[in-house]
């Protein structure tokens, strides 16, 4: 009997229910199939809730018909395949979102420093790190540094008369807040806040940066005074962009933006440009790139209704129409090369960069009490243990959820992110590799392990398209582990596991 090298110390609060008794444990590594689940798991990655398959793949001969099975799940630890779950959330499955960050770090790291198929050239090439910011809603407390970044007060106001809010409340703050304060990111006065303003940002967020990168190489065009066709012959603008919430929980942007020439291949781009004229074409677009809500959330309407009545659709009042802009604070850096505009800052190192913007890569909110679903409901939204700030944020949420005008953007199912709909990361066509690329080459480094001497049919011979037909059936059997055992050798396996990537990373990096 082998015992499973791991240590295990049930929780009772870790959602799996009641711990596993010791002898259940024992039980299932003691059990004759106990390391053909375990090679399963680690096939897997450890996943905390894999996908299970019941199925069997089988050979027909093309010359004789003979027919042989070539996998059975019946042979399997419960009959069953065992595939991972790749959720990208960190609570939902610890090892899949480890496996995600990763390949995400490395889609990263590959477009600023070459690998992964892509020329190790690629440094040479113009390059930004642009941090996109959102405007503001009212005033908030805040952390602010001077040009030395040496802390300033919150929000100091020396004239009484310009103490006091509408409202009369108090709308100075001589602090200066240390970074944990609780009090950061929350508003001075809840009633001059806008709250429908910020939940609007987010919601629209993911199309005021897809009008940014419109306007982009329209704005590159027109700075080299060529047209926008014969940028298309001469640069292509690459990015990989992600986002993230500020504390006062709204979403703002950090892209790497590159220049390349046009085609697949990773050339750099002609000498005229610079990541100086990148940069200043990246504050331009910033700076010209709106959306009217009035307009925008008609439009929607107009589209759900199939209509091109306007008098149809609802009419966007004045309490949802917003001009919705980015923040004037558009921090453009340069990344190892090129030249900086003066007032742009220091340049970063692409290590730098990436460890930065790979940290978002899996991260939603972070902030205490906010949920990871949805919340349905007034009430449960007062059964939240968040503050007063995220609490009223996912309150109007809610609430433009079932407005008839803000109904198309379907806030209900997004009050938990704070009215944020879109993904965490997003790249364009050809940064560098994609997520489909690493996955396919773990793949065939598996196969490539498992069948030294190359994958054979039933009779032993090289698998040829021409001499068999491979036939699969699947079938979905459930998900997750079946018992509480078995989760929590799982779980615990993946921490191990998870442990020994991050040294093996952190080790490489030393180096
Ligand atoms: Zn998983
Ligand atoms: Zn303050
Ligand atoms: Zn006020």
């Amino acid at each position: 009997m082998t015992v499973p090298a791991v240590t295990l110390t049930p929780r009772p609060d870790d959602g799996l229910g009641a711990g596993a008794s010791a002898g259940a444990i024992l039980e299932l590594a003691a059990r004759g199939d106990f390391h053909r689940w375990e090679a399963q798991l680690a096939a897997t990655g450890h996943c905390a809730s894999p996908i299970r398959l019941q199925g069997r793949i089988d050979a027909i001969d093309r010359a004789t018909g003979q027919a042989r099975v070539m996998y059975d799940t019946d042979s399997e630890p419960g009959g069953v395949l065992r595939i991972a779950c790749g959720n990208r959330r960190e609570h939902a499955c610890p090892a899949c979102s480890a496996v995600y960050k990763n390949d995400a770090r490395q889609i990263i790291r590959s477009g600023l420093t070459g690998g992964k198929g892509i020329p190790d050239t690629i440094a040479t090439h113009p390059c930004v790190f642009a941090t996109l910011t959102a405007p503001g809603f009212g005033p908030v407390h805040t952390t602010r540094t001077d040009r030395h970044g040496r802390k300033l007060p919150c929000r100091p106001r020396r004239d009484a008369n310009q103490r006091r809010c509408p409202h009369g409340r108090d709308i100075s703050c001589s602090r200066t807040h240390p970074d944990d304060d609780p009090r950061l990111g929350q508003p001075m006065c809840p009633d001059c806040y806008d709250y429908t303003g910020h939940v609007l940002f987010n919601a629209c967020g993911p199309d005021l940066w897809r009008r940014f990168t419109i306007y982009l190489p329209r704005q590159l065009a027109r700075l080299v005074g060529i047209t926008q066709k014969d940028l298309r012959d001469q640069v292509s603008v690459r990015f990989v962009k992600v986002a993230e919430y500020q504390t006062r929980g709204v979403v703002h942007y950090h892209a790497i933006i590159r220049l390349d020439a046009p085609g697949q291949d990773y050339q750099p781009p002609v000498a005229r440009y610079t990541a100086a004229l990148l940069g200043y074409a990246i504050r331009r677009a910033a700076a010209a790139v709106s959306i009217d809500t009035a307009a925008h959330l008609t439009r929607l309407n107009l589209k759900a209704a199939g209509t091109d009545d306007t008098a149809a659709v609802p009419v966007v009042g004045p309490d949802l129409a917003r001009i919705l802009r980015f923040g004037t604070q558009v921090d453009v850096r340069t990344v190892r090369t090129g030249i900086s505009l003066p007032g742009t800052g220091s340049e970063l190192s692409a290590q730098a960069v990436a460890n930065y913007i790979a940290k978002y890569a899996t991260k939603t909110i972070d902030a205490p009490g906010l949920p990871h679903r949805p919340v349905n409901g007034p009430r449960a939204i007062a059964a939240l243990r968040c503050g007063a700030h995220y609490k009223r944020l996912i309150s109007v949420c809610w609430e433009l959820g079932k407005h008839p005008a803000t109904a198309q953007l379907g806030l209900n199912r997004w009050t938990h992110m704070l009215g944020y709909r879109g993904h965490f990361l997003t790249k364009s066509q050809r940064y560098s590799t994609t997520f489909t690329g690493l996955r396919q080459s773990r793949i065939t480094y598996r196969r490539a392990q498992r069948y030294p001497d190359g994958e054979k049919d039933p009779w032993g011979r090289e698998i040829r398209e021409q001499t068999v037909l491979v036939i699969s059936k699947w079938q979905y059997a459930g998900t997750g582990h079946v018992t509480t055992a078995e989760s929590q050798l799982a779980l615990a396996a993946a921490a191990r596991a998870r442990d020994h990537d991050r040294i093996a990373r952190e080790e490489a990096w030393m180096n």
